[in-house]
């Protein structure tokens, strides 16, 4: 699933290509994609429209356009946007944009869990605000803030990272990576970090989703980027995906076993477990 990385590594292809450009016609072609809203509402509150810049916030990438109006797009599970010349479709096309200079923007998906929302005004600012946490490439995530979003939480490390509204961006495989490199193990509860497991996790994430960046992402399965090319971040994984193999730190087995449904690799030797804070237990209720 792309993650902050891929979402990003998409939006540097597209910004110097789109930004400017005019989207003459579009085309969606399934009516999931803009569920609730009708197909013909959607093709018609783009069409025109000059695309101002194009952002990302979380794993959303954004086009802003002239009058004050945003195109929010989710890939999900296995969405795709590519920039194309004119040509045939390709597979699992979902929604076209025609633009003024010929090039086509496609949105694919195989799965058609991929969405798209437009917002006016505000509407950007209240749609995010109830979705989104803070950027973690942003000055905003500091070790601090992290520990202040965790404080109190019982939820396991590894379900605190996949929570959008905490720390934005961050999916199933960089938060594994993430862990890793902050040496903590995925089922501490999140609660128990003391500020420099919080100081160590922000380094690891920043480090982990600049790796991401680095590489153009991972392709484990459907994702490409704009110009149809795979990333090689697969290549560097230190624990995702890499099960009975020998951990790059300390040469322990990776371990791999289920959180939030999700998989998760983890090294059982040098991630350490945290226990939770003492101040729990004089909260526990005594037996009735
Ligand atoms: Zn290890």
């Amino acid at each position: 699933m792309p993650e902050l990385p891929e979402v990003e590594t998409i939006r540097r292809q597209l910004e110097p290509a789109i930004t400017g450009r005019v989207i003459e016609a579009v085309r969606v072609i399934d009516e999931r994609w803009t569920r609730p809203v009708a197909p013909v509402e959607v093709e018609r509150a783009l069409a025109g429209h000059r695309i101002e810049a194009v952002e990302r916030r979380g794993k959303y990438l954004l086009l802003r356009l002239e009058g004050d109006r945003t195109l929010a797009m989710h890939l999900r599970m296995t969405g795709n946007l590519l920039l194309q010349e004119p040509g045939s479709d390709p597979p699992h096309l979902r929604a076209s944009f025609e633009l003024d200079d010929g090039s086509r923007l496609l949105f694919t998906d195989a799965r058609r869990f991929g969405q798209a929302v437009v917002l006016d005004g505000d509407g950007v600012d209240e749609y995010f605000a109830a979705r989104l946490g803070v950027e973690p490439l942003s000055e905003a995530l500091t070790g601090a803030e992290l520990c202040r979003l965790a404080s109190g939480r019982r939820a396991p490390l590894k379900s605190f990272l996949l929570n959008q509204t905490g720390v934005a961006g961050i999916g199933n495989i960089y938060a594994d990576e993430a862990l890793h490199r902050a040496a903590l193990h995925p089922l501490s509860p999140a609660g128990s970090m003391k500020p420099e497991d919080c100081e160590r996790l922000r380094d690891g994430i920043v480090a982990t989703l600049e790796a991401g960046l680095r590489t153009g992402g991972a392709s484990v399965d459907d994702y490409r980027d704009a110009r149809g090319e795979r990333g090689a971040m697969q290549d560097e994984f230190l624990v995702h995906t890499r099960e009975g193999e020998p951990c790059p730190r300390c040469g322990s087995e990776i371990r791999r076993v289920v959180v939030a449904g999700r998989s998760t690799y983890f090294c059982p030797s040098c991630q350490r477990r945290l226990r939770r804070r003492p101040r729990r237990r004089a909260r526990k209720r005594s037996p009735a």
